[in-house]
């Protein structure tokens, strides 16, 4: 596919654009400051900040480009709707890792058992957002409003624990993402599947399943 990937001079899109090369993808980067042109594209990828993904992906739907959106802390329901009026897609996983979708399962399972529950979540100190959108997916699955607590520090990548205390006993259950080639068979996964999905906002790696 004809690929745009907004910011890919970031940690994410730096390891993501050799990656969809690798996989066959041709890719245009698109940076900061750059024109937003997507002609020609068949999917644009954003990884870039809260403030500036919403605009990227805006200008994406206004050029009928369908997008993948990796940004956490986007307002996604205007957009969501702005694709819907136009016949396209737009795909958010709040965690592109597959292990971290696995941990979010088995916490809601668990929690039906042992409805007493905290999130702690880490991620290194440039993440502008806080809670993480994988932490509010989390406890939204979990239900109960539980506590979550952010951790950023140098050091970091993404890691996320859920507490389950009951009487005499604490069950936690820990992800970690080592290094952001964990993100890159997601992507490939959501454009796979992209021409598939309804138009309009689909939320979460688990609807790729
Ligand atoms: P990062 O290293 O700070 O990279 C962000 C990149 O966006 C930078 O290269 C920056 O360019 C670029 N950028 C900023 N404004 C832009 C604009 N208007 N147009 C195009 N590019 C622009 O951050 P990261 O760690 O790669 O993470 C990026 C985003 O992905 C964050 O929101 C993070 O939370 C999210 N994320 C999501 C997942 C997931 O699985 N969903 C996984 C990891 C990260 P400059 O270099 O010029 O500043």
């Amino acid at each position: 596919m004809k690929l745009a990937l907004f910011g890919h001079r970031g940690k994410v899109g730096h390891v993501l654009a050799p990656a969809l090369e690798a996989a066959g993808h041709e890719v245009r980067g698109i940076g900061r400051g750059d024109p937003i042109d997507v002609t020609g594209a068949d999917a644009a990828i954003d990884f870039t900040t809260p403030e500036a993904g919403a605009g990227n992906v805006r200008a994406c739907l206004e050029q009928d480009v369908p997008c993948i959106v990796g940004t956490t802390g986007l307002d996604l329901e205007p957009l969501g709707a702005l694709a819907a009026e136009r016949g396209l897609v737009v795909f958010h996983a709040p965690n592109f890792a597959l292990g971290a979708v696995l941990m979010m399962r088995f916490a809601q399972e668990a929690a039906a058992y042992m409805p007493r529950a905290e999130i702690i979540e880490l991620h290194n100190e440039a993440k502008r957002d806080a809670p993480s959108g994988t932490a509010k997916a989390t406890a939204s699955l979990v239900g109960g409003d539980p506590a979550i607590h952010s951790v950023r520090l140098p050091g970091l990548v993404a890691h996320q624990e859920v507490l389950f205390g009951g009487d005499g006993q604490l069950l936690t259950i820990r992800h970690d993402t080592l290094s952001r080639e964990a993100f890159v068979p997601g992507v490939l996964l959501a454009l796979d599947k992209l021409a598939t999905l309804p138009p309009g906002l689909t939320v979460g790696l688990d609807r790729l399943l």
